[in-house]
């Protein structure tokens, strides 16, 4: 009789290599493991939240190897089940579709120890949908096989039944390696299937260069080797794989293989930070700056007949601020409302208020044109950071309005760390979206010689030269999309 916890072995799948496509329960219990055994064709990020002292194992196989490990596998996982630890067995896709997860299951269940199996998306029917291939697809296919084989051509064979898999009245997907492509496919055809049956390879699934090649059962092999496909892949056959040419909705991975670091503060780096990846980048967050709101009153708002809003934070702190006076956008009824730019906008639009006022250049400047268009205004509230710039506020002036400012924030500096200042160093692109960040970041370390700067617009480059550093991509619109077009353009040279 043992007082000692009971160990626990969960069998994970972790998806099939996009993050975003691993589940809640997969992440929660990566965060709490004591020890994790992960195998090769899992995401990058999957282990970044695992416990600091949490023992993390690498397990897996090199493509095609002999699994000779597997008792390896099995008996460290009982050795450590039985010293009472909870163990994360994770694996790509989902761990009971060809990833030996049911075989460790029994073994677990010979020596009486507790497990669980938390589902992955698996990769045959990720890459396909990541492809635009609907597995099943009403008039076209109303089964869907998932197949897989010995990597050894010389051995196996005897395993599949191709006639039954050439007579399957359905989509088949293979898991297999792409040397089999050749004998996949003669068997089918030998087998009966017709020669001209479409299908489709997609390498390396759901990932950011995700690659699909679509070509008949005669002409996947010889398209498959002309294009140097490889490893990891999936083989869809079936009438199904002609609409990927039609459903692909994937943006091309323009930015796959880069690096770029995103300076904004954390809680607003994840929109830019989202759209970069989705464009294939390799995204680092080193937010340079903090915002830390101040305890400000709020003047009597009905007093003035223009409010300006320089920035989403200002946005949210105002209404926070109203808020906690009772008060909500009626408030406003009886102001002007300016934005410098469609974020800011947007923001506002998203408190019920449609802006009156949205400058063509989003700068203070152009706020300032904007408003120059009608009548100056008698009394102005600018809400927005403590430290900003004053042009706003003395371009008012200079028109005779008197001008209140309503410093709702502080811009403070965020330490980067060691891995900021590393990927700092390495990345290919830096994106600046305000002189803040420029200041912050550049105080605490310096890009890499190759390292392109890309800013947001003429006063985020203004802080830049100020740092002796020129930018090498100046956005033409001086927003989020405005900044990501201006990178994609650099780097695919298409200077639009
Ligand atoms: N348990 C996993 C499959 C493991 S077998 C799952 O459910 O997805 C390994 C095979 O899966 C590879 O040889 C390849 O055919 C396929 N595979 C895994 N990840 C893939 C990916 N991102 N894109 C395409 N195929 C993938």
């Amino acid at each position: 009789m043992s007082s000692q916890r009971e160990g626990r072995v969960y069998f994970v799948g972790a998806g099939p290599g996009d993050p975003g496509l691993m589940t809640a329960r997969a992440l929660e219990l990566i965060a709490k493991a004591d020890v994790i055994l992960y195998d090769r064709l899992i995401p990058d990020e999957a282990l970044s939240d695992a416990r600091a002292d949490a023992e993390l194992r690498y397990v897996g196989k090199e493509g095609g190897g002999p699994s000779a490990d597997q008792h390896e596998i099995e008996a460290l996982m009982l050795a450590r089940a039985r010293a009472g630890r909870k163990i994360v067995r994770l694996k790509g896709g989902d761990p009971f579709v060809f990833g030996r997860g049911g075989e460790e299951a029994l073994v677990l269940l010979a020596a009486g120890i507790p497990f669980e199996v938390v589902p992955g998306v698996t990769a045959g029917i990720a890459a396909a949908a990541y492809a635009g291939i609907p597995v099943t697809h009403r008039g076209l296919a109303s089964a869907v096989a998932l197949v897989t084989a010995h990597e050894d051509p010389t051995k196996d064979d005897q395993a599949l039944d191709w006639d039954a898999l050439a007579a399957f009245p359905g989509t088949l997907v293979f898991y297999m390696g792409v040397r089999q492509l050749e004998r996949l496919s003669q068997r089918l055809i030998a087998a009966g299937r017709a020669a001209s049956e479409p299908a489709a390879i997609v390498e390396r699934g759901t990932l950011p260069d995700q690659r699909t090649t679509l070509a008949t059962l005669a002409t996947l092999a010889t398209v498959a080797e002309q294009r140097e496909v490889r490893a990891p892949a999936v083989t869809i056959v079936g009438p199904v794989t002609e609409l990927g040419a039609r459903l692909a909705w994937r943006e091309p991975a323009v930015l796959a293989g880069r690096t770029v670091v995103v300076t904004r503060a954390r809680a607003q780096a994840s929109s830019l930070s989202e759209r970069l990846r989705g464009l294939g980048a390799r995204v680092v967050e080193t937010p340079a700056i903090r915002i830390v709101p101040r305890a400000v009153e709020l003047p009597e708002l009905a007093d003035f007949d223009l409010l300006c809003l320089t920035s989403t934070n200002g946005v949210e702190l105002l209404f926070e601020r109203m808020r906690e006076r009772g008060l909500d956008a009626r408030a406003l009824a009886g102001l002007r409302v300016a934005a410098i730019g469609p974020g800011t906008a947007a923001a506002l639009k998203g408190h019920g208020i449609e802006v009156d006022v949205l400058p063509e250049r989003f700068v203070a400047e152009g706020l300032l044109e904007a408003l120059a268009a009608g009548e100056p205004p008698r009394r102005a509230l600018i809400a927005r950071a403590a430290d900003a710039r004053d042009v706003l506020v003395e371009g008012l002036r200079a028109v005779g309005t008197t001008v209140e400012v309503l410093g709702l924030y502080d811009t403070v500096a965020e330490p980067i760390g060691d891995s900021g200042t590393a990927a700092l160093a390495d990345a290919d692109y830096v994106t600046f979206t305000s002189a803040s960040t420029v200041r912050f970041l550049l105080s605490q370390a310096t890009p890499g010689p190759r390292t392109r700067l890309v800013s947001i617009g003429p006063v985020t480059s203004e802080a830049l030269r100020e740092q002796r550093l020129e930018p090498h991509v100046e956005a033409r619109r001086h927003d989020i999309p405005g900044l990501i077009d201006a990178l994609v353009a650099d780097a695919t040279g298409s200077g639009a």
